[in-house]
């Protein structure tokens, strides 16, 4: 057996068969047990606060405020509306009868798919991690974690968290890399949650697709962000520069480039200098609210990427990782820029004339994960918002919506399937499974063979009237 091999044991059994024996059990099923794994999930996110923050910092220098307010926090406001809105979630959903039915009651009942995997990768390395975990916990199934190894700190952290408030059979962390997660992926899983890159995320659902396991995979691509000319755009250039330059644009819904009305480029770029100053003072390189990049290989792809009119930045140094905030002007969609996810602190301008020439542009490439669009017109944000696809639009902001509990966070097309947040996290490890019961009153003679002209027409009419 190999080394890989025995680190995803549990007790001599490998973990999907421990954790399936343990689900078979069905002690994760009643509300009770689930409120109180959610309750002691919030203990230990509360306990091992201090831990999770210093590892964000070890691997992306995130700073404080950032490590609150998008992964810790966030994570606990998560667990709150978890905590308060389980029982709701867990009834079973009513839904009409139709008379064809009749005497009969209809209801969804959604039940835990059972052994699932959350795979996850390092920008969010704890919230994009725990985050989904949290449905699949509500919804009454076992969980096998894969943090990112390119965050080992905040893998670290997840791993001492876990293992300190949980039954391994139950809830567990597997820590490692590429080995590790193929062999995770060769044993049988219920349910498999992906987030990471469009590439990878196609060798996933390859590897469910053996056992025909359902998979949400939440993946990224360039989220374009167009701003109209009638807007505040102080503002927007303020939020526009927040979204491209936190985390160091390793945000899998930054604004990947913006598309500028052309009457306004100029004072929009004005702007954009004036805040990148004020964010980050005259050299970002010393500031403690500016990140690094996460490993040599993107270090690598995103210089390579800077090219053409640098107007802002273009400094790069390999031995801290550094890349500055960096503005390319004039770019076109031909650009080197333009031809994958910048994932970096690069943020390329086109400009505009028509709506009609940026709606054409984003429907002849993949579907974006995310879409922004600045404007004051509800007629140009709708026409926007019906004539493109994708994972979600955001108007007059950037990357909020990702908080929002109501909303589905996912993708579509290459930016992903599946969604989670809220409730609909609950939704997602769950399978939601029809249930009609009829009476024995009425029993329809018709149905039944011989199949005569008679019930033929009969049912023909029933089927017509009585369902649609
Ligand atoms: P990644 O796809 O390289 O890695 C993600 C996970 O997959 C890691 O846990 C890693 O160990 C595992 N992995 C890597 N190579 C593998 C292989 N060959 N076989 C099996 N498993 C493998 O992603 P990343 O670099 O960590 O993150 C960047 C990408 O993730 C970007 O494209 C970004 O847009 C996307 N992303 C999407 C979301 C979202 O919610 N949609 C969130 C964050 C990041």
């Amino acid at each position: 057996m190999s080394m890989v091999e025995e680190a995803i044991l549990v007790n001599g059994k490998k973990i999907v068969d421990a954790q399936r024996n343990y689900f078979n059990t069905g002690v994760t099923k009643s509300y009770d047990f689930r409120l109180k794994q959610l309750k002691l999930l919030k203990a230990a996110v509360e306990k091992h606060e201090k831990q999770i923050v210093d590892a964000l910092y070890a691997d992306l220098r995130k700073p404080a405020l950032e490590a609150y307010a998008t992964e810790h926090t966030i994570t606990l406001a998560d667990l709150d509306l978890a905590i308060s809105n389980l029982s709701s979630w867990m009834k079973p959903e009513r839904v009409p009868t139709p008379l064809f039915f009749m005497p009969g009651k209809s209801r969804i009942h959604s039940e835990p798919y059972g052994v699932t995997l959350t795979i996850a990768p390092w920008n969010y390395p704890f919230k994009n991690l725990i985050a989904p975990v949290i449905g699949a916990l509500c919804a009454g199934n076992t969980m096998v974690l894969k943090p990112s190894e390119l965050a080992p700190a905040t893998s670290k952290a997840i791993t001492d968290m876990v293992s300190e408030f949980f039954e391994p059979q139950y809830m567990t962390v597997v820590e490692g890399g590429v080995k590790e997660t193929q062999e995770l992926l060769d044993q049988e899983w219920d349910f498999i949650m992906f987030t990471g890159g469009t590439e990878i995320g196609r060798i996933i659902y390859q590897a469910a697709a053996k056992n025909l396991t359902p998979v949400a995979l939440e993946l990224g691509g360039k989220s374009p962000c167009i701003v109209d000319s009638d807007v505040n755009l102080e503002v927007a250039a303020k939020r526009i520069c927040w979204g491209k330059f936190t985390n160091t644009g390793q945000i899998c819904i930054a604004p990947d480039y913006i598309y500028v009305q052309k009457d306004i480029k100029a004072k929009f770029i004005e702007l954009v200098k004036k805040n990148i100053t004020e964010f980050f003072g005259a050299d970002p390189k010393q500031s403690p609210d500016f990140g690094r990049i996460i490993s040599n290989r993107h270090f690598n792809r995103i210089k390579n990427l800077i090219d053409g009119d640098v107007i802002v930045g273009g400094q790069t140094d390999e031995s801290q990782k550094y890349i500055a905030p960096t503005v390319i002007d004039n770019v076109t969609p031909e650009s080197k820029v333009m031809q994958e996810e910048i994932f970096g602190p690069i943020m390329p301008i086109m400009e505009y004339n028509t709506i009609d020439e940026v709606i054409g542009h984003i429907n002849a490439g993949s579907k974006p994960l995310a879409l922004y669009i600045f404007s004051n017109s509800s007629s140009f944000s709708d026409k926007i918002v019906t004539e493109t696809s994708s994972g979600a639009v955001l108007i007059n902001d950037v990357l909020v919506h990702a908080g929002h509990p109501h909303l589905p966070f996912g993708g579509v097309g290459n930016s992903g399937m599946g969604a989670y947040n809220g409730r609909i996290s609950f939704d997602t490890y769950s399978h939601r499974k029809g249930v009609l019961t009829r009476s024995f009153m009425f029993d329809v003679k018709q149905r039944y063979a011989p199949a005569t002209e008679k019930n033929t027409n009969f049912l023909k009419f029933a089927i017509r009237k009585l369902i649609g």
